[in-house]
C-alpha cells in the first residue's frame, strides 16, 4: 500500500469505508480503469464482517449467515473465492424448517405434537399479517400490525401470548429493535430463498478477497466530505484529498452522529430518509463448553414465557468446528440493559437460563465472546432499522446520486430489498459503481475479473460524473 500524498491527489474516486460495500464499489470501479483509493478508519478491512481467531477459535463477531443461497451474489462470490460454507438454516428466526427444541414457560420441552401446533399458530398469524400490512397506517408499528393479526385468530390469552412473544423476539433478533419501535413494514424483506450457510473459516475471508489489489489506506478516519461541481474534497487524519467523486459507505450511525461532516448538507429527501433510519441494539454472546449438555440433533433451542424475555434462543454452532458452542443474542431492550454489565454478569445471566432448562449439567464455559457494536465509533450499532413513519423506499432514497454524481452513499442501509445484510452491502456497492460510471457493469466481474485491468495505456477514459 502506498502512502504518498501526491498519489492521493491523482485518483478518480475516493471510497470511504472498506466494508463489503466500499470494497465492492472500489474493486468494480478499478476494474473499469478508474484510479481508486479506499480510506478506512479501522486498522483492518471488512467493517461489520469481522472474524476473531484468538485461541485458535474462529468466531464471526459481525455477520455470520448468508440468508438464503439461491441467487445470492454473496454465495456466488464465496464459491468463486473457494470459501467453505456449512449449512445452518435458522438464521432468519424461522420457527421450523430445521429441528428446534422448543421449551414451554415452565422449562419443559414441547412434545412434537405441541411444537407442530405452536408453529402452525405462528404461520397462521404470518398469513393474516400479509393481508394486513398493505393497508397499515403510515406510522404503524410492527406491534400494531401483528396485534391486529393476532386478534383476528380469536384465541385464548395463553395461546395468543405464546405467538405474541415469538413476534417480539423476531423483531429483536432480525432487527435488534423493540417491536413497538420498528415500522410495520420493517420486516417486509424478511424472506429466505434457499438454505442458509455460515463460514467455518470466517466471513472475513470474503472481504480479504474483495480487498486484493486495491489501494486501501487503513487508520484514516474521514471527518469531512465536501462535494460540488468540481468533485469532492475529503479530509482524513488532517489530510485533504481531492477526486472527481466519492462513494461514502459508512454506517447510518456514523452519518447521523455528525462525526463525518458532509457539506453542503445532504439534499432534503436524502436527509429525511436518513432521519427515519436508526442503528439498532444487537450483540452476540458466544459460549464454548468442554462438553455438550443440550439436546442432540437440533439447530436451536428456544424457550417461551417470561424467563425467556431476553435469553430465548440458543444456536448450536458445534457442527462448525466440533467444539461445543452456543450462540445467543442480546437484542433490542436486552442489549440496552446489559450495556454496562461486566462480561461475567452477562454470562451468569445466560447460564441461569440454560440451567433452568438443563440443570447442573451446565458447566462454566471454557471461553466467551461478547460483542459491543453499540460502542464501536465506526459502526454505532449492528445495522439500521426502519423507525415509525419510515417506508421501505427510504433505503433506496439514500442512494440517489448527489451533486450531479460527485457524491454517492452506499452500504447495507441503502438497499431496499434486503437491507441489514452483507448482500445489501455488496449490491449497494455495485449500484454506486454503476451510477458513478453512468453505465451497467456485470456484477459477476466482482469475482470473475482481476482487481484491475491490464495497464497497456489504451483503456478507454472513464467517465466519473
Ligand atoms: C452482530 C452482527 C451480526 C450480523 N449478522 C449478519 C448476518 O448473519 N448476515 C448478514 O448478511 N449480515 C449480517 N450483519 C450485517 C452485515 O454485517 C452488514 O450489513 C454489512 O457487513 C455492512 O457492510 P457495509 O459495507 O455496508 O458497512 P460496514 O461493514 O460497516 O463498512 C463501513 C466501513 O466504514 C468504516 N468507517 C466508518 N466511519 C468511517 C470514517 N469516518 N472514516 C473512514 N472509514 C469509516 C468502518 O470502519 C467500516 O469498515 C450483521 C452485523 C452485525 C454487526
Amino acid at each position: 500500500m502506498t502512502d504518498s500524498v501526491d498519489g492521493l491527489r491523482e485518483v478518480d474516486v475516493i471510497v470511504v469505508g472498506a466494508g463489503v460495500s466500499g470494497l465492492t464499489a472500489g474493486r468494480l470501479l478499478q476494474q473499469q480503469g478508474l484510479r481508486v483509493v479506499v480510506l478506512e478508519a479501522r486498522e483492518r478491512v471488512g467493517g461489520r464482517v469481522w472474524t476473531d481467531r484468538s485461541g485458535g477459535l474462529v468466531t464471526d463477531l459481525g455477520a455470520s449467515w448468508i440468508h438464503g443461497v439461491n441467487g445470492s451474489p454473496v454465495a456466488a462470490a464465496a464459491d468463486a473465492f473457494g470459501l467453505p460454507t456449512v449449512e445452518f438454516t435458522v438464521g432468519g428466526y424461522q420457527p421450523d424448517s430445521r429441528p428446534i427444541a422448543h421449551y414451554s414457560p415452565d422449562g419443559v420441552r414441547l412434545t412434537d405434537e405441541e411444537a407442530v401446533r405452536y408453529v402452525a399458530d405462528i404461520h397462521a398469524v404470518d398469513e393474516a399479517l400479509s393481508g394486513i400490512l398493505p393497508a397499515s397506517a403510515p406510522d404503524a408499528s410492527y406491534r400494531d400490525v401483528t396485534d391486529e393479526a393476532l386478534a383476528a385468530q380469536g384465541w385464548d390469552d395463553e395461546r395468543t401470548q405464546r405467538v405474541r412473544e415469538y413476534l417480539e423476539h423476531r423483531a429483536e433478533e432480525q432487527y435488534g429493535a423493540w417491536i413497538e419501535d420498528l415500522a410495520a413494514h420493517g420486516l417486509d424483506d424478511d424472506s429466505i430463498d434457499g438454505h442458509e450457510v455460515v463460514f467455518p473459516d470466517g466471513y472475513d475471508r470474503l472481504a480479504e478477497h474483495l480487498a486484493e489489489g486495491l489501494d486501501i489506506r487503513l487508520g484514516r478516519a474521514v471527518d469531512a466530505v465536501e462535494w460540488g461541481s468540481e468533485g469532492v474534497a475529503v479530509t482524513a487524519s488532517g489530510e485533504e484529498l481531492r477526486a472527481n467523486a466519492a462513494v461514502v459507505t459508512v454506517p447510518v450511525g456514523v452519518l447521523r452522529s455528525g462525526d463525518l461532516r458532509i457539506t453542503p448538507s445532504l439534499p432534503g429527501p436524502v436527509q429525511e430518509a436518513l432521519d427515519r433510519l436508526t442503528m439498532n441494539d444487537f450483540e452476540k454472546v458466544f459460549l464454548r463448553f468442554s462438553a455438550k449438555f443440550w439436546d442432540e440433533d437440533v439447530y436451536a433451542i428456544r424457550q417461551q414465557g417470561p424467563e425467556g424475555v431476553w435469553w430465548h434462543s440458543f444456536y448450536d454452532l458445534t457442527p462448525l468446528h466440533g467444539v461445543p458452542t452456543l450462540l445467543t443474542f442480546a437484542a433490542g431492550p436486552a442489549a440496552r440493559a446489559i450495556r454496562d454489565w461486566s462480561e461475567d454478569r452477562v454470562v451468569g445471566s445466560v447460564l441461569d437460563q440454560l440451567r433452568r432448562l438443563y440443570g447442573e449439567r451446565v458447566e462454566e464455559p471454557t471461553s466467551v465472546h461478547l460483542t459491543a457494536w453499540h460502542a464501536d465509533p465506526w459502526a454505532r450499532g449492528s445495522y439500521a432499522y426502519m423507525t415509525l413513519g419510515s417506508t421501505t423506499a427510504d433505503h433506496d432514497a439514500l442512494a440517489e446520486p448527489i451533486g450531479g454524481g460527485a457524491l454517492h452513499l452506499a452500504g447495507e442501509a441503502t438497499w431496499t430489498d434486503d437491507p441489514a445484510t452483507v448482500t445489501a452491502a455488496l449490491l449497494s456497492g455495485h449500484r454506486a459503481a454503476e451510477n458513478l460510471l453512468g453505465r451497467a457493469v456485470p456484477l459477476e466481474s466482482l469475482w470473475t475479473l482481476p482487481p484491475a485491468p491490464p495497464t497497456d495505456g489504451d483503456a478507454e477514459a472513464p467517465r466519473t460524473s
